[in-house]
């Protein structure tokens, strides 16, 4: 139909100029002007073409990403897209740049890239612009979630579409790894009450990083099932902790919810639940147990 916009392949259209590409995670376009707005690009080389002919479509002269957190699977094609500007909240910069350190940060110990260990490789980005959280976008409106990373951000599009990143899981991730990973679990679970009782509240739409696509309400009850999940998961810690190390921890917790403890599982999740026990003050730790705390 003539002066009628053709639809941008792979894209899902969300609400005035904001789109979607589905995929784990999830990348969110947003079009201003002559310019695109690319949130976590993700990783896969099916995604550089898929998103390489949405930009084309889209007819935008520039391309602005902008990546929530230093995390592989959300960065990992950036470089191949060749945008004008890349944009990463500032404490997690360093680790966007640098994989060696990201690896470092994430696991607590080092994996060389490129090694079959790791659920993710993904090369350095350079990083143009350090964001400090909650500071815009160009028209998008950024908000601290940290917790998952130090510096992670959720996005605001001007359609009101809410983008949490990895703050909050869909129900087949809390299924699937059952301790969600965080590098600071307590904090990310005060972020969950923050997202519920306050940042999601006058979202018209809530998209997840890695979770199905919902209308609202389904949004905020998937919000509430997370915050159930992750309480269970800090009582579930406190309570088996007494005469354990962390990596026994993981294991019960895991063969009580009837989970595989695979290697990767049980590593992964000894950060999450390392993160707990050093904030739980009622915890100590004797002859390389941890114990109940007497005083
Ligand atoms: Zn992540």
């Amino acid at each position: 139909m003539p002066g009628q916009a053709k639809a941008p392949r792979n894209l899902v259209h969300l609400s005035g100029n904001t789109y979607l590409l589905r995929g784990s995670p999830i990348t969110i376009v947003y079009k201003e002007g002559d310019a695109a707005y690319i949130i976590d690009p993700g990783h896969g080389s099916k995604r550089v073409k898929q998103l390489r002919q949405a930009l084309s479509d889209l007819s935008v002269s520039k391309s602005v990403v902008l990546i929530t957190h230093y995390h592989s699977d959300h960065l990992g094609i950036t470089g191949k897209l060749e945008p004008d500007e890349v944009i990463a909240p500032d404490q997690d910069a360093l680790f966007v740049k640098d994989p060696e350190l990201r690896i470092l940060v994430t696991f607590g110990y080092p994996i060389p890239p490129g090694h079959p260990s790791l659920p993710f490789d993904a090369p350095g980005v350079e990083v143009t612009r350090r964001l400090k959280p909650g500071l815009p976008v160009g028209p998008l409106e950024t908000v601290h979630l940290p917790g998952h990373t130090p510096g992670q951000v959720g996005v605001i599009t001007p359609d009101n579409v809410l983008y949490l990143a990895d703050s909050a899981f869909g129900p087949r991730v809390l299924e699937n790894y059952y301790i969600p990973y965080h590098l600071d679990y307590p904090r990310a679970l005060r972020i969950l009450y923050k997202i519920r009782d306050e940042i999601a509240r006058d979202a018209d739409t809530i998209v997840f990083g890695h979770g199905p696509l919902v209308g609202k309400l389904e949004a905020l009850a998937i919000i509430d099932e997370n915050i159930r999940h992750h309480e269970e998961i800090m009582r579930k810690t406190i309570e088996n902790a007494p005469g354990y190390t962390v990596e026994e921890i993981v294991t019960r917790i895991l063969l009580e919810a009837g989970r595989k403890p695979t290697l990767q599982l049980v590593l992964l999740a000894s950060g999450s639940i390392r993160s707990i026990i050093a904030k739980e003050y009622g915890l100590d730790i004797s002859e390389g147990r941890i114990i109940a705390r007497r005083d």
